[in-house]
């Protein structure tokens, strides 16, 4: 597979020789070597980006052209679903069969976008006086899309989809564990027949490729996913240079069982909603806030659900729980535990490190009963298979418990009241809230955060007004 920078439609290899290694986390083998980009490899690519963007070979293409280019590039995704979902559990340590549902997400994120193309509109604007004033809606310019290892295709994709359908030129940055992906699907934008510079791919370090991008002058753009901490250092950074920025940052995301739920259902999806993914979800619904009356039951069938998720081959087509993305993940979700034992919460399940064949980041589907909100397995996001499980008394409780973070990315509510499920609803302080489900996506449906979660919105209609800038147009008609 191609290993090297992909900038303008070409492979080149870093301006310093350098590579770095990408590492199986199952296996623990090296898979690849990819080209480590410095600050002289960014600027090429922001410059083959610029004279795309200027040139008008993508920007200025007739946008029903744009869209159907687009459609091709979902349309080999489709055809390359198992090659694609292989690098991606190779690369990530994820399941096939998780690793298959967000390849096949990728490509319908393309395909809502390239439908989108064509459908941008300004409109007319009633002023007075002799004067016609009308609004174009007009590609922002380069983008930066810098992206995390946790859903690496598909979170790109919330990303460039709608920055090429806008008309913008991407250069995206993925993350050092996971850079592979995006390579790959690189070579199937060119055989899409994408023109030069609409869309690269710039691998290295987030401190050396990632920064150059965040401070170069050519970018107008830069959409992050990633840690709050990195986020904020983009922003100050962004801030100094006028450029536009939009955030989608980490969550600790309360998930609320009420005691009128249908008990079955809601702790099937507490299940998802923390160990989809290994826990290595945005928006996994790491705090579970159960009604004490349905407390004892709920936590009971948790602890034996959880108890049967092993850790196994990512390639077997019945294993639910893959490997964590690298030794340094592992063993920040391993000090967790600690803590969370030392500061006095109950292990009900899990809470050993695993392998498989004598290897892996493994991590035990693990759950904390009679966690306390002070407890830092309650306030700090994890980003791994670690559930705390928190009692409450009553609806108000509950929303001031879900509110008490400072994140606010997503939330769950489990009950059979109309009423109730849509005051909580209304309630809680995140970007989306799930009724009676948990971890639904949809290329239609806005996803973002609000307080440290983030600002600005992926997928929707939302999303794709974020690569776009507003024009206003004066004629005088006297
Ligand atoms: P991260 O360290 O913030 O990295 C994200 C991306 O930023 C990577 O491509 C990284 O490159 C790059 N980067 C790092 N430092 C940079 C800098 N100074 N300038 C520019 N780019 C820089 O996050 P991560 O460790 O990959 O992912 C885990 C975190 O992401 C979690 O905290 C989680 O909450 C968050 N997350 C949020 C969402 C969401 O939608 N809200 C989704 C997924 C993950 P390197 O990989 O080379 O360091
Ligand atoms: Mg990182």
């Amino acid at each position: 597979m191609k290993t090297d920078l992909f900038i303008g439609n070409r492979w080149r290899a870093a301006s310093s020789g350098e590579t770095f290694d990408v590492i199986n986390p199952a296996t623990e083998k090296v898979i690849a070597r990819v080209a480590s980009a410095s600050a002289e490899d960014a600027d090429l690519a922001v410059e083959a980006a610029r004279s795309c963007f200027d040139g008008g070979s993508w920007s200025g293409m007739a946008a029903t052209k744009r869209g159907r280019l687009l459609h091709r590039c979902a349309t080999l995704l489709e055809s390359r679903l198992d090659e694609f979902a292989r690098l991606e559990s190779a690369h990530n340590g994820k399941t096939l069969f998780e690793a298959k549902i967000e390849v096949s997400m990728s490509a319908s994120v393309l395909r809502y976008y390239a439908g989108w193309a064509d459908k941008v509109e300004g409109r007319t604007v009633p002023v007075g006086g002799p004067n016609l004033v009308y609004t174009r809606r007009e590609p922002v310019g380069v983008v930066a899309a810098i992206v995390p290892w946790n859903f690496p295709l598909n979170l790109a994709a919330w990303k460039f989809a709608p920055a090429l359908a806008a008309g913008c030129s991407v250069i995206l940055k993925p993350a050092s564990e996971t850079p592979l992906t995006a390579l790959a699907f690189a070579e199937l934008t060119r055989e899409a027949g994408l023109p030069d510079g609409a869309f690269n791919v710039l691998t290295g370090g987030g401190s050396t490729a990632g920064a150059a991008l965040v401070r170069s002058s050519g970018v107008d753009k830069i959409a992050f996913t990633g840690s709050t901490e990195v986020g904020r250092r983009i922003m100050a950074e962004a801030a100094a240079a006028n450029r536009r920025i939009s955030l989608e940052l980490g969550g600790k995301s309360p998930n609320i069982i009420f005691s009128d739920a249908d008990i079955d259902a809601a702790v099937r999806g507490a299940l998802t909603g923390i160990f989809y993914g290994k826990g290595e979800v945005c928006a996994a619904g790491s705090r579970l806030l159960v009604d004490q009356s349905v407390h004892d039951e709920v936590v009971e069938k948790l602890a034996g659900r959880a108890a049967k998720l092993t850790p196994g081959d990512p390639l077997e087509k019945s294993t639910r729980m893959g490997a964590l993305v690298s030794k340094g993940q592992l063993e920040n979700v391993m000090a967790y535990i600690e803590r969370g034992v030392r500061e006095g919460a109950r292990l009900v399940a899990g809470g050993k490190r695993a392998t498989w064949n004598g290897k892996g980041y493994f991590v035990e589907a693990t759950v904390f009963d009679r966690v306390t909100p002070e407890m830092s397995i309650a306030r700090e996001e994890i980003f791994g298979p670690v559930l705390a499980v928190l009692p409450f008394d009553g609806e108000e409780a509950a929303v001031r418990l879900a509110n008490e973070t400072d994140y606010g990315l997503a939330a769950g509510v489990w009950t059979r009241e109309v009423g109730k499920a849509h005051r909580v609803a209304a309630s809680i302080r995140a970007g989306t809230v799930w009724i009676n489900t948990y971890n639904l996506y949809d290329p239609a449906a806005p996803f973002g955060g609000f307080k440290a979660s983030g600002f600005g919105r992926d997928l929707g209609g939302e999303a794709l007004g974020g690569y776009l800038e507003n024009k206003t147009v004066w004629v005088n008609l006297g």
